[in-house]
């Protein structure tokens, strides 16, 4: 007997939502692996520019704790990621992924010659670059634009939430005006917008995420990363976590509040991410994200058990 089919189910495949492993079988052919580099930048939220302590969940790692050592050259960094990559699983095509702090924070010059290294590699399918809407100048979306007619260049922007309060919580040290200016002006660059979303911010409800991805619904963005906060060791969070221990979610709790996130997300939006997976030994809470597997299995299951899919609570 034939099963029915809902609407997700027959624009992605198997999965209930827009996922980047679809998303990537259909742009490129195959699926392409991402390599996590480490340009040698800082960020303006962490040398004194805007703050000195950064985001207050960042660790020392400036949420790069995967990306390659940055004593190494980019070539060399790419290299060992795909011997590293190709070590597990037939591989050959690639996303040259700049992970580490924020990666436009630079002088236009420097930034063109890494990403130039990273294009310069036939197997590297589009690069990736993770940075804070606030370094973005003329100069570096004009070199990004430029970049994007070699092949396509994705720029991720860590917003977290659009809650002036939470933002201010978590000294992001950015307004959501700057935000929305930002993925303006790479949009009419031609570049993809990916943005990094935190659920469970202390003191946010679930009304409250939702509010985020209406707004981010209402943008041109085009991937979205969704992720648990995580409480790391050496992080500041982690001071206030001990000293007043805010509400963190059990694994149960964050499938429900993702699918419904799921669920009002605009379909055309690819996910990036469902859950994050920081380093296991920095990892003080929830320390159930570890298994990140199994979160992602009951959270297919949860979804099909409860017929929901992508854009199902979306309209217009
Ligand atoms: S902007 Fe990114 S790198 Fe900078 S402090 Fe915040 S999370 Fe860390």
């Amino acid at each position: 007997m034939q099963s029915r089919l809902t609407p997700g189910q027959t624009r992605w495949g198997e999965k209930r939502y827009h996922s980047l492993d679809w998303f990537l079988r259909n742009r490129f052919g195959e699926k392409v692996y991402r390599i996590a580099l480490n340009g040698g930048m800082t960020c303006p939220n962490r040398d004194g520019h805007i703050g000195t302590g950064g985001c207050i969940f960042c660790s020392a790692m400036g949420s790069g704790d995967f990306a390659g050592d940055v004593l190494l050259p980019i070539r060399t960094q790419l290299e060992n990621g795909k011997k590293e990559l190709q070590s597990k699983r037939p591989v050959q095509s690639y996303i040259a992924y700049f992970q580490a702090f924020t990666n436009t924070y630079a002088p236009v010059e420097y930034l063109e010659k890494i990403f130039t290294e990273a294009l310069g590699d036939p197997d590297v399918k589009a690069l990736s670059v993770a940075t804070r809407p606030d370094c973005l100048g003329d100069d570096v979306v004009g070199l990004l634009g430029r970049l994007n007619s070699i092949r396509p260049v994705w720029v991720e922007l860590g917003l977290q939430t659009i809650h002036p309060a939470t933002a201010q919580m978590i000294r992001r040290g950015y307004d959501l005006p700057v935000f929305d200016c930002a993925v303006r002006r790479l949009r009419r660059a031609g570049i993809d917008v990916i943005v990094h979303v935190i659920l469970f911010l202390p003191g946010e409800t679930e009304e409250d995420m939702l509010k985020t991805i209406d707004y981010l619904n209402r943008c041109d963005i085009q991937g979205i990363k969704l992720q648990l906060l995580h409480v790391l060791r050496g992080t500041d969070l982690a001071d206030v976590y001990e000293r007043e221990p805010f509400h963190v979610p059990d694994q149960d709790e964050y499938i429900r509040t993702l699918a419904r996130c799921v669920s009002h997300l605009r379909p055309d939006i690819v996910i990036h991410r469902l859950t994050g997976d920081g380093p296991k030994d920095l990892l003080i809470a929830p320390l159930w994200t570890g298994a990140k597997r199994t979160v992602l299995n009951r959270f297919h299951q949860y979804m099909k058990e409860n017929d929901i899919w992508q854009g199902k609570e979306y309209h217009g």
